[in-house]
């Protein structure tokens, strides 16, 4: 299977180069050039299967030009022993009908973990068949979740070196403390003093600046991306879709053939997105339904066709979705709608802030989605709800999710059973969850909030969490933004 650019259809690389380059040269993202089917006959074998054969054979479609030895060992490498549950991502049916695909069980307890356990390895293996023998340095703005879950994937992986920007006063105490304690030989950790917009624009123009390549060329060295627009942070996403599907069946929840809805919390539309592929490789869903928190940019697309990012900004509860250019996005248009509009509507996107796409797409659009938001409020009230209701404790995220799923359910009628993913450890924004659970806001300090709601609520805190009051502190450093490069340099010893 070969990929090309959603910006220019006359690029052809392997799933190897796609993952190797993260990004096309003229701008666009690498999709495939077209979708492998699943039949129903392949799904109902997988659901007597484990997750690592269910990733082996959906991710084997994907990369096809990896060896199936290859693809074993990175696939094991990732999920074997590396997450706290041994079906990888667990379903829990918290009433009929109502299923939540809990995707936190790695070893950072946020469902990044899904694709950035693997990314690293399947980078190692493409960037030695792209380019062999250079050493690959991957550079990270962080608003929290994705610097940490990075760090852990690329964590003593040979031929790498990673490195993390977060903004100083931008990460929760329990986020920044999990990146300064983070261990491994290849890795380090610098504040950057400025918002998470600071660091993000700050490592895009080291990435593009030509001396700095030319510096860590002349030293067997390249730039590559962990971000979400890397095919390779996507393709494993996939599979556990049809991972929830077949549990759903093997548990006879639903007979194999059976359509269900997916609900995801959404920010970079990169998690709904693969659940969009998956649809189309065949696997019987029917409705994907985009969650959003206050920042509603994609409720807004979804429903009226107008993608408008100039708006306010909110700083949630629900921060990994605080996000007002859904990257992903552009993966969707181009399957809908071609690469020619695609063109169009991203450079509107970059000197007007928005488009509106055509009402044939817009309808392309609503056949399969439907979308909704909530304020933080109401995520805290639904917490309170599915715990009180269900004895079930979600995290803020996922709680945007399963209000706008119940939201949903009422205006529509719609009674599909339903996969809601669930992207985080209510332990990780344990301030929100606690005050939720309580009705007030505690006074105590992160790691006591830590200890009483797991008190209160009879849940274990993970053991990665658990485990940080006792970890070194290895990063402390904080620089200016204009000092970055040097930053890179030291880090590099070039
Ligand atoms: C990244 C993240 C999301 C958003 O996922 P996208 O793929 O960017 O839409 C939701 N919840 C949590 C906890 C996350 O870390």
């Amino acid at each position: 299977m070969n990929y090309t650019s959603t910006r220019d259809t006359s690029i052809k690389v392997t799933s190897s180069q796609a993952i190797a380059k993260g990004i096309s040269a003229e701008g666009g993202l690498f999709v495939p050039e077209s979708l492998p089917a699943v039949t129903l006959d392949e799904i109902a074998a997988l659901a007597n299967a484990d997750y690592i054969s269910r990733a082996k054979n959906i991710l084997g479609r994907f990369l096809t030009d990896f060896t199936a030895e290859e693809l074993d060992s990175c696939v094991r490498g990732a999920y074997e022993t590396g997450f706290s549950s041994e079906k990888v991502a667990p379903v829990e049916t918290i009433a009929e009908g109502t299923h939540i695909l809990e995707l936190f069980k790695g070893p950072t307890c946020a469902f990044k973990d899904m694709a950035l356990q693997i990314l690293p390895r399947l980078l190692t293996v493409a960037a030695g068949k792209a380019a062999k023998g250079t050493e690959i340095v991957i550079l990270v703005a962080t608003s929290g979740d994705t610097g940490k879950a990075a760090l852990e994937g690329f964590k003593d992986v040979p031929g790498t070196k990673i490195l993390v920007f977060y903004p100083s006063d931008g990460v929760s105490p329990m986020q920044k403390l999990q990146m300064c304690t983070q261990e491994g030989n290849n890795v380090a950790v610098s504040a950057i003093k400025g918002n998470f917009d600071d660091a993000q624009s700050g490592v895009k123009r080291i990435f593009t600046d030509k001396a700095i390549a030319e510096k860590l060329a002349a030293n067997g060295m390249a730039f590559s991306s962990a971000n979400s627009i890397n095919w390779g942070r996507l393709a494993p996403q996939i599979v556990y879709y049809f991972s929830a599907y077949c549990d759903l069946v093997a548990d006879g929840k639903i007979a194999c053939g059976d359509k269900i809805n997916v609900c995801v919390p959404t920010g970079n539309f990169g998690n709904i997105l693969a659940a969009y592929y998956a649809k189309m490789m065949g696997l019987p869903i029917e409705k994907l339904i985009c969650a959003s928190n206050s920042n509603s940019v994609l409720t807004e697309f979804l429903t009226t066709g107008t993608y408008n990012r100039n708006r306010q900004f909110y700083a949630t509860i629900s921060p990994s979705m605080d996000i007002l250019i859904s990257s992903n996005l552009e993966r969707l248009l181009y399957l809908i709608a071609g690469s020619d509009k695609v063109k169009e509507w991203m450079s509107q996107l970059a000197t007007e802030g928005k488009y509106t796409v055509d009402d044939e797409t817009l309808a392309k659009i609503k056949a399969s989605f439907a979308a909704g938001c909530c304020d933080d409020d109401t995520t805290k009230a639904t917490i309170n709800k599915v715990f009180t209701e269900k004895n079930y404790l979600c995290d803020t995220h996922t709680s945007v999710a399963v209000t706008v799923y119940e939201e949903y359910k009422k205006s529509t009628g719609d009674c599909t059973p339903t996969v809601i993913a669930s992207t985080a450890s209510p332990f990780k924004f344990s301030a929100a969850v606690l005050e939720a659970v309580e009705g007030k806001k505690s006074d105590l300090n992160e790691f006591d909030m830590v200890t009483k709601l797991a008190e209160v609520t009879g849940n274990e805190c993970p053991a990665p969490l658990a485990n940080l009051k006792d970890k070194k502190v290895r990063f402390e450093g904080c620089c200016e933004k204009s000092g970055m490069d040097d930053v890179v340099f030291n880090m590099l010893g070039i």
